[in-house]
């Protein structure tokens, strides 16, 4: 197998080895693999284990299977296990990845900007259908991912996707996951610019290439000309958000180092304004210092976040400027306000050029693949082509004309999707859980499914913009953290002293200019069965002391 090689700026910078070689830097010389991890990724590139998945493991079986490919670099084409059925929460922390290790893979189809076309979203339903026992959940990051897939499978279903411009290249593992977007862009009425070209050129250039395959974690990207901010640009690794320079017009503040997961932290402005046509340099440039310069020794410490932290915004930006764009930037704005409190675009919207835009609530995210199949063929009958997937696991049929509007909304209906659904149909996300995740200690789609049917029967009348979200684990897939009510899964004893699902409450996370996270709750757990009753009251006890004009903020 072929070594990593070492990229030309990390070269140059070979000799400045010295005082933190002990994180692992390539910047600063150090190129030993320090953690099995990053032997893996010096041992073969990722992105190769597509060829042995074609000509080895699909056609030979699962237990053909390199343990290093199976639990490594498999992820860089969207490929992990899934959870064996069967194995509690307990047994999460206690057992060897190997035995929490089913036959079968979760396979991550990245959607970069959220946007479809009929053709594609059809052809994931159909692969739902044929490959992945009917299974299709709408991820917090646009993507879709199918479950019980067969490794003699893959190379089928790649061609499938790829036949209508679909890749699950790079989906997971320590390289740039999909570029989330605006799912409005470029039709949004209000919108301040269309950052499409920049998501496509930041595709085109680098998904996929050696240049960036190998970073010292994942790498979350956003880039949104929406006044409703609509891709949580505070918690990714680098975001490109919308703003109007007084002189230079519209463009994009640039934020790096935000991140969730047990350490969370928000992203923070570099101060500078980036024009669209120069937002695909500079993205490669932050990603450039991630790749020289991130920590590569702990995995705990191996995100963006950790050297934004150390260095602060104004040592990034200088590195930035100085050692990968050899310029100045321009400096800029911060963006204003979000405009609203939802920022999920759902409901019926006018477009700019006079026709519609309709979004809807899947619960929880979760759909299946006939039933994508179906949301494609209603938005083909009444003519239009485009949908997106946005970071609230919800979805938009794009372009529709305004005669056509009723009638496609019925349409979804029918097929049990509100276009005005109630807030906590709206507002409750849940991550995978122990349902298919190796890592979760508790369920969360199930539960979070029922709580939203639960609210809606005993408070029809509640009216507030609300997130409530559930993670299955200390990980934040859900992003706990930033939901007014956010619900941490783990094991606890209930009343009679057995051990049972549960969640750890945190209070009060919001994105948006007051960005925050929410409070733990010292000592405020919940079991899972008690969850109904303990939000209500938290939401009656709001509606009793609220003052006139006030918003629910737990
Ligand atoms: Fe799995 Fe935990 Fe992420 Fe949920 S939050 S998907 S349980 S790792």
């Amino acid at each position: 197998m072929a070594a990593t090689s070492e990229p030309a700026n990390a070269a140059k910078s070979r000799r400045k080895a010295g005082r933190h070689r002990g994180e692992g830097q390539w910047a600063v010389g150090h190129f030993t693999p320090l953690n099995g991890n990053e032997q893996v990724k010096k041992d073969d590139d990722g992105l190769h284990v597509r060829t042995r998945i074609e000509t080895i493991y699909s056609q030979r079986g699962f237990d053909s299977i390199d343990p290093a490919d199976l639990r490594g670099r498999m992820r860089w084409w969207g490929l992990y296990t899934q959870r064996k059925p069967g194995i509690d929460g307990g047994k999460t922390a206690v057992l060897e990845p190997e035995e929490l290790d089913d036959r079968y893979f979760m396979m991550r189809v990245r959607i970069d900007g959220g946007r479809l076309s009929v053709a594609q979203l059809r052809a994931i339903g159909e692969v739902s259908e044929q490959y992945a026992r009917g299974t299709a959940d709408i991820t917090d990051r646009q993507n879709v991912q199918l479950h019980w897939v067969r490794i003699e499978d893959v190379p089928a279903i790649w061609e499938k996707l790829e036949a209508v411009g679909l890749s699950t290249t790079e989906a997971c593992g320590d390289c740039p996951r999909v570029i989330i977007g605006s799912p409005v862009a470029g039709i949004a009425a209000d919108e301040i610019i269309d950052g499409t070209p920049a998501v496509r050129e930041i595709h085109d250039r680098y998904i996929g290439s050696k240049e960036f395959s190998n970073l010292p974690r994942k790498f979350k990207t956003a880039v949104s000309g929406s006044p409703v901010q609509d891709v949580v640009h505070e918690i990714n690794d680098v975001a490109f958000v919308g703003v109007v320079h007084p002189e230079h017009g519209p463009g994009f503040d640039l934020w790096v180092g935000g991140g969730l997961s047990t350490n969370p932290r928000l992203a923070e402005r570099l101060g500078t304004w980036v024009p669209l046509d120069e937002v695909a340099e500079v993205w490669a440039g932050v990603v450039g210092i991630f790749r020289d310069y991130g920590y590569r020794r702990l995995r705990t410490r191996a995100r963006l976040k950790f050297l934004v932290a150390d260095w602060g915004p104004e040592k990034f930006r200088q590195v930035l400027e100085d050692e990968y764009l050899e310029r100045k930037l321009v400096d800029g704005p911060a963006p204003e306000e979000p405009v609203s409190r939802w920022r999920d675009h759902i409901g019926v919207h006018r477009q700019n050029d006079g026709r519609y835009y309709v979004g809807f609530a899947p619960r929880v995210g979760r759909v299946d693949g006939a039933t994508l199949t179906k949301i494609a063929e209603l938005a083909a009958t009444h003519g239009c082509d485009r949908l997106a997937t946005t970071v609230e696991q919800k979805m938009i049929i794009l372009d529709v004309a305004q005669e056509r509007v009723d009638a496609l909304v019925d349409g979804l209906e029918n097929l049990g999707f509100q276009v005005n659904p109630s807030p906590f149909r709206r507002g409750t996300m849940a991550c995978t859980g122990i349902e298919f995740c190796k890592l979760a200690i508790v369920e969360t789609k199930g539960r979070g499914a029922a709580l939203i049917e639960e609210l809606e029967r005993r408070m029809p009348e509640f009216d507030e913009p609300l997130t409530i979200n559930l993670n299955g684990c200390p990980n934040a897939c859900a992003r706990i953290q930033t939901a007014d009510i956010g619900l941490k899964g783990q094991l606890m004893l209930n009343a009679e002293g057995e051990q049972v699902e549960g969640y750890q409450v945190h209070l009060g996370g919001a994105l948006g200019l007051q960005a925050g996270f929410g409070r733990k709750v010292r000592g405020l757990k919940v079991t899972a069965d008690e969850l109904p009753d303990y939000v209500e009251r938290v939401l009656r006890r709001f509606q009793e002391q609220r003052e006139p004009g006030e918003r629910f903020a737990a």
